[in-house]
């Protein structure tokens, strides 16, 4: 089963599970709820590639 993680809170998540998201230098985040998509759409800079594996970081200056 495939796992991806709020990059907000850092909560574990299963993206078939969740209906939050948000897209971002070209992935898509997920998240446990609205209000942690809220904090990621104010300043998407601070959250992406906090939760994601470490290539997440190279791939963000596409932005
Ligand atoms: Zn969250």
């Amino acid at each position: 089963m495939e796992v991806t993680t709020d990059p907000v809170c850092g909560m574990g998540l299963n993206p078939e599970d969740v209906g939050e998201q948000s897209e971002y230098g070209g992935r898509t985040y997920h998240f446990c709820g609205a209000q942690c998509r809220n904090k990621f759409d104010e300043d998407p800079a601070q959250y992406a590639g906090a939760g994601g594996d470490s290539d997440v970081r190279r791939a963000d200056v596409s932005a």
